[in-house]
């Protein structure tokens, strides 16, 4: 992770997308990384790291996440808060981070074109991911957390 440069952080932006989401959904978060470890996007898009984009929101680096191209990757599967021991779910706030996006005028709209050819992919990648879970005995909130999982895996 890119140096943070603490000076050129916005301190109300946790609060402004705390207060969007309307609860304090964001501070409980002790970056675990249980998000990450399940987020079917993830597998696909390297750089798509929940748990980064949320500790960036709560470092107020509100440029950084706003203008960044993966706010807009999350295909809203709920998978993490699925597992979220503190029951945060990033879909929720990268919708909020999207149209605070659009508002704020840190929208590429080609960008956004473009990205309506993958959006479909990204569905499908997260639907056969949550069928996939089901079929292996889904566990229900708060249960597989990424070091069970990556246990398991092995
Ligand atoms: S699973 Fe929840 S607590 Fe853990 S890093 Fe993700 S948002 Fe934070
Ligand atoms: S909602 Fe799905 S795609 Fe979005 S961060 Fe959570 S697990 Fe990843």
């Amino acid at each position: 992770m890119d140096p943070v440069d603490l000076k050129s952080t916005d301190h109300d932006f946790t609060e402004v997308v705390a207060k969007k989401i309307g609860l304090e959904k964001i501070r409980p978060c002790y970056t675990c990384g249980s998000c990450t470890g399940v987020c079917p996007v993830r597998e696909v898009v390297d750089d798509f790291d929940p748990r980064r984009l949320i500790h960036m929101v709560m470092l107020g680096m509100k440029k950084d996440v706003l203008s960044s191209d993966l706010i807009w990757f999350c295909c809203l599967c709920n998978s993490c808060l699925s597992v979220c021991p503190q029951g945060i779910g990033f879909s929720r706030i990268a919708k909020e981070l999207q149209k605070m996006a659009v508002e704020e005028g840190y929208v590429d709209h080609e960008f956004l074109k473009g990205l309506e050819h993958v959006k479909g992919y990204l569905q499908d990648l997260c639907r056969s991911t949550m069928f996939k879970k089901v079929r292996n005995g889904f566990r229900g909130p708060h249960k597989m957390p990424c070091w069970q999982k990556a246990a398991k895996d092995k």
